[in-house]
C-alpha cells in the first residue's frame, strides 16, 4: 500500500533489518507499539517531542483551538501570537509559517535567489536541508542509510534532474579553507549558503569556531547566510544553535520543535530580505494549511513551556552528557570501538575508533562500522530502548527523560555493547 510500507525512508528498518514498530501511542519519554511492547523514546518524532509526549500543556491547547474549528485559510490570532513568539526568542524581523522543514528552506533559497538576483546556493556535504529538488545533493542521513553507496554522487536522489543538481555547489562541513576558495571563486554567483549550525543528518557533528567565522565571512561576498536550525532551533537554546554558537544569520528556518509536534515550518529573518516575500514582494510562497490554527497553538504551548522552564536545557544537557559519558564506558568496557559526538540533547554515537569529538565531517561519520550498530541497535530494541534505527542520525532526549530511563539505557546498552563480537 505504502511504498516500503512507510511514509518516510528513515522510519524503515533498511539499515539495521528487521520490522519497524507500528507505534499505537505516546506518553512522556515512552512509546507502546501496536503489541503491547513499551520503548524508552530516543527519537521523540525525530526532534519536535522536547516537552516528551501527550504533555499536557500542549495537549489543552490543540484542545482549545479544536473548538474553534480546524482550519481558516485567513489570517487568525495565534499565527501573529506565534510570529510574535518566535520574533521575541530569536530576533527575526520577520517570520512566514510553513507546514514542513523541506517547505522552510525551500522557500528561504527561493527568497535568497529572488533577492540577489543570483542562481547557485551552497550546501555542505551530509548535512540535508530537506527534500526538495536542488536539496537532494550530498544530503545526509537517510541517503546515507538508504542509497546503498556511501559517498553518493550529487544528485543524491532519482528524479533530479542534473540541470537542477548543478545549481547546488557542495563544499565540506568545517574546512573553512575550502569554504573560503569556493567564495573567492565563485561567490559573486551564489545567491545563499545553507548550512546546519549543529548537524544531526550525518550523525551529530560540531562545528569549529574557524568554520563559523568562514560562514559569516560569505556574506561579504553578498551571499544570503541561511542558518537551517529545523532540528536545533528551540532544542539547543531558546534561540537555537543560534543563541548557543552567537551565529549572526541573515535568515534561519524552522521546524519540528515551533509546531509542537503538529506540521509547521517557518522562516525568517532581516526584514529587508523578508519583505521579498509575496504578497509584500516578487518572490511566491503560499500555503492551504500555513498558520493552521491547531499547529499554532501546539507551536505556541511548546515554545511557552519552554520559556517557562529556563533550566530545562540544563536538564537536558545534564541528562545526555550523562548518557554519553555512560555510553562511552560501557563500550570502553566491552571492547567496542566508540566515539561520541554531543551537544545539549543531541547525541551520536559513532561506532569507530576515533578520539572524542574527532567525528567532524561526513567522510569521517561515513567511516564508522554500520553493522556493529545495527547488531547494537537490536539489542537496544529488544530490551526496550527505541535509537534511532541509522548510524547518522541524532538520537533526542526531552524533558520526560529522568534518571529512572538513563540506568535502563545504560544497562540495555550494558548488554548490547556485550553481544557484539569483541
Ligand atoms: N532541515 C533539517 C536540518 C532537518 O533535520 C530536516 C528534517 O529532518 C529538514 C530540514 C526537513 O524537515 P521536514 O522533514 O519537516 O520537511
Amino acid at each position: 500500500m505504502t511504498p516500503g510500507g512507510v511514509n518516510s525512508p528513515v522510519r524503515a528498518f533498511r539499515s539495521v533489518g528487521g520490522t519497524p514498530r507500528f507505534i499505537a501511542s505516546a506518553r512522556g519519554a515512552y512509546l507502546t507499539d501496536a503489541d503491547g511492547q513499551t520503548y524508552i523514546d530516543y527519537i521523540g518524532s525525530w526532534g519536535p517531542m522536547i516537552l516528551g509526549h501527550d504533555h499536557p500543556a500542549v495537549r489543552e491547547a490543540i484542545a482549545g483551538a479544536l473548538g474553534s474549528g480546524t482550519s481558516f485559510g485567513a489570517p487568525n490570532a495565534r499565527e501573529v501570537e506565534l510570529a510574535e513568539l518566535v520574533t521575541r526568542l530569536t530576533g527575526a524581523e520577520r517570520v512566514r509559517f510553513v507546514s514542513s522543514g523541506t517547505e522552510a528552506t525551500m522557500s528561504a533559497l527561493r527568497l535568497a535567489r529572488g533577492f540577489t538576483g543570483r542562481k547557485y546556493i551552497l550546501k555542505f556535504r551530509g548535512n540535508y536541508h530537506g527534500h526538495a529538488d536542488g536539496l537532494l545533493v550530498e544530503a545526509g542521513s537517510g541517503l546515507m542509510t538508504n542509497a546503498g553507496e556511501l559517498g553518493a554522487a550529487a544528485p543524491s536522489s532519482a528524479g533530479v534532474p542534473e540541470e537542477y543538481a548543478a545549481l547546488t555547489l557542495v563544499s565540506e562541513y568545517n574546512d573553512p579553507a575550502a569554504l573560503d576558495a569556493l567564495m573567492a571563486e565563485r561567490g559573486h554567483e551564489i545567491a545563499a549558503v545553507i548550512f546546519e549550525p549543529v548537524v544531526g543528518n550525518a550523525g551529530v557533528l560540531i562545528p569549529t569556531p574557524e568554520f563559523l567565522t568562514a560562514l559569516h565571512r560569505v556574506k561579504a561576498a553578498g551571499a544570503v547566510l541561511i542558518a537551517d536550525e529545523v532540528m536545533t532551533g528551540f532544542r539547543l537554546s531558546l534561540n537555537g544553535a543560534t543563541g548557543l554558537l552567537g551565529l549572526s544569520p541573515d535568515l534561519t528556518c524552522w521546524g519540528k520543535i515551533i509546531g509542537g509536534g503538529l506540521p509547521v515550518g517557518a522562516y525568517g529573518g532581516r526584514a529587508e530580505i523578508m519583505d521579498y516575500v509575496s504578497p509584500q514582494g516578487p518572490v511566491y510562497q503560499a500555503g492551504t494549511l500555513s498558520g493552521n490554527p491547531l499547529a499554532m497553538a501546539a507551536g505556541l504551548a511548546t515554545l511557552g513551556a519552554l520559556e517557562a522552564d529556563p533550566d530545562l536545557y540544563l536538564r537536558l544537557d545534564a541528562y545526555t552528557a550523562a548518557l554519553g559519558e555512560g555510553l562511552v564506558n560501557e563500550a570502553q568496557a566491552a571492547g567496542v570501538p566508540l566515539s561520541v559526538n554531543r551537544v545539549g540533547s543531541m547525541l551520536t554515537a559513532f561506532f569507530q575508533d576515533a578520539p572524542h569529538g574527532s567525528v567532524c565531517n561526513y567522510a569521517d561519520a561515513a567511516r564508522s562500522d554500520t553493522r556493529a550498530f545495527a547488531a547494537w541497535f537490536q539489542t537496544m530494541l529488544a530490551r526496550g530502548v527505541y535509537w534511532a534505527p541509522s548510524q547518522f542520525e541524532s538520537i533526542f532526549t526531552g524533558a520526560a527523560h529522568t534518571d529512572t530511563e538513563l540506568n535502563a539505557t545504560l544497562d540495555a546498552a550494558r548488554a548490547a555493547f556485550g553481544a557484539l563480537p569483541g
